[in-house]
């Protein structure tokens, strides 16, 4: 099969197009921005994770909180019954009236150290609140990245596709113009993950690396150089370099 000197360039062409669609599909399935997107997902994975252990210690320290709160309460009560028995003071000795005393004093000094505890367990349930707050930030933080990446990353592969489509028109009008079996042959060598067809210089395939043998690259030498061959390894198109 030999080719005209038309059918040359556009074969030539269509080797050219045929990488650039080739490297676009590529990016097309593997956006560039995938990986960083991948790194937000994982992040907010671990940031809600980070938050679930943050909660459960504030709910920890606000049922301390609570308990404290009701101890002190009992406490209270105590302290006023005991305090209206005092005032009241029928029917009691002056040991007894000692007696309540001391217990209302005992009362009054668990009240005091209930209430040092809560204040301290208050002061931490603040700053894990704080952190909790803090944990929420950098989650709306990339919530909001990844919804920018994807956005990018759609837009990016819609433009991919739309120059694809436009590649994939230009090809066929190419095709078109070279022989059927030359063309069904490049497909198949496209579809294999060859370029489709190789200009070569020397009696090396272009496409696949196969070395071609001395006999048949002078044999090649001797043909015009749009005398169209093909690997025997790859099966790709190969045209000598004119
Ligand atoms: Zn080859």
């Amino acid at each position: 099969m030999q080719l005209t000197a038309d059918q040359r360039t556009r074969l030539e062409e269509l080797i050219e197009l045929t990488a650039k669609s080739r490297a676009l599909r590529h990016e097309h399935e593997n956006p560039i921005e995938g990986p960083k997107l991948q790194e937000l997902i994982e992040r907010h994975k671990a940031l809600s994770a980070e938050k679930a252990a943050a909660a459960e210690v504030i709910a920890g320290f606000e049922s301390e909180t609570a308990e404290l709160t009701a101890a002190i309460d009992k406490q209270a009560a105590q302290i006023a019954k005991k305090t209206t028995e005092l005032n009241d003071g029928t029917g009691l000795t002056s040991r007894d009236l000692v007696h309540l005393q001391e217990e209302i004093a005992a009362h009054e000094a668990k009240v005091a150290e209930f209430e040092d505890t809560e204040l301290a367990t208050m002061e931490r349930l603040e700053s894990a609140q704080a952190e909790m707050a803090g944990i929420d930030t950098r989650i709306a933080e990339v919530t909001e990245q990844g919804r920018t990446t994807q956005t990018a990353i759609k837009e990016r592969k819609a433009a991919l596709a739309e120059d694809m489509d436009e590649l994939g028109s230009q090809e066929s009008q190419l095709k078109a113009d070279l022989p059927p079996e030359l063309v069904r042959r490049f497909e198949g060598n496209v579809a294999e993950g060859g370029p489709g067809a190789a200009i070569i210089a020397g009696p090396h395939c272009q496409a696949c690396g196969q070395e071609i043998s001395g006999a048949t690259w002078h044999q090649w030498l001797s043909e015009d150089p749009n005398e169209v061959h093909t690997c025997e390894e790859c099966e790709a198109v190969l045209l000598r370099r004119a």
